[in-house]
């Protein structure tokens, strides 16, 4: 059997997580690859249900999708984490869990600034920010850590999704997890 491995898209609301992950996913299965994606809303709606978004919610529901993600990477499959995971601490103690068990496990920021994305602003969630119906919005008036070392990081400002997504596919491959 294949390797399995996650692969953590990180960044800031609308930065492209999400949609990378899945034209990424369909690359992936296209190619045979058992490929799963971890959505951050269905999580936050079936294995996080009750959590906010505090630092400790936000770092215990970070940690929920870091343990099922390993799981399933341990059975070969792939599994790609569109999710922000905005402390550094929380994303290096679920790298950690995947080192423990042997699993392999990338990190790619989804670097695309803030004022592209709150243009982009797939949720609305900028402009309610902006009108104060609501708070805490990472990036904004929530921290975001951006990580120091990722595997890879990649603005998607300027470049198409199929390009978005192509420059982690051959990071992946690089690594012999496409196959
Ligand atoms: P996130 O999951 O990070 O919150 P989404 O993937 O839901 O963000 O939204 C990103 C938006 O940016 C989408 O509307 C997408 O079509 C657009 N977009 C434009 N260029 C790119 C790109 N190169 N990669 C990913 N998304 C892009």
């Amino acid at each position: 059997m294949t390797g399995g491995a996650t692969v953590w898209l990180t960044g800031l609301p609308s930065a492209g997580k999400t949609t990378i992950a899945r034209a990424l996913a369909d690359r992936l299965r296209a190619g045979g690859r058992r490929t799963e994606v971890l959505d951050g809303d269905e999580i936050r709606e079936f294995l996080s249900a009750g959590l906010g978004f505090t630092r400790e919610d936000r770092h215990t529901n970070v940690q929920r999708i870091g343990f099922v993600a390993e799981l399933l990477a341990s059975h070969g499959v792939l599994v790609l984490v569109p999710v922000i995971a905005p402390y550094a601490d929380s994303r290096e103690a679920v790298r950690k869990r995947h080192q423990a068990k042997g699993t392999g496990y990338v990190e790619v920021h989804v670097a695309t600034p803030v004022d592209v994305c709150s243009v982009r602003d797939v949720k609305g969630l900028y402009a309610r920010q902006a009108a104060g119906e609501l708070t805490g919005l990472t990036g904004v008036d929530d921290p975001y850590e951006v990580p120091e070392t990722p595997d890879l990081r990649i603005e998607t400002q300027g470049s198409t999704v199929e390009e978005s997504a192509a420059a982690v596919h051959a990071l992946l491959a690089e690594r012999g997890l496409t196959i």
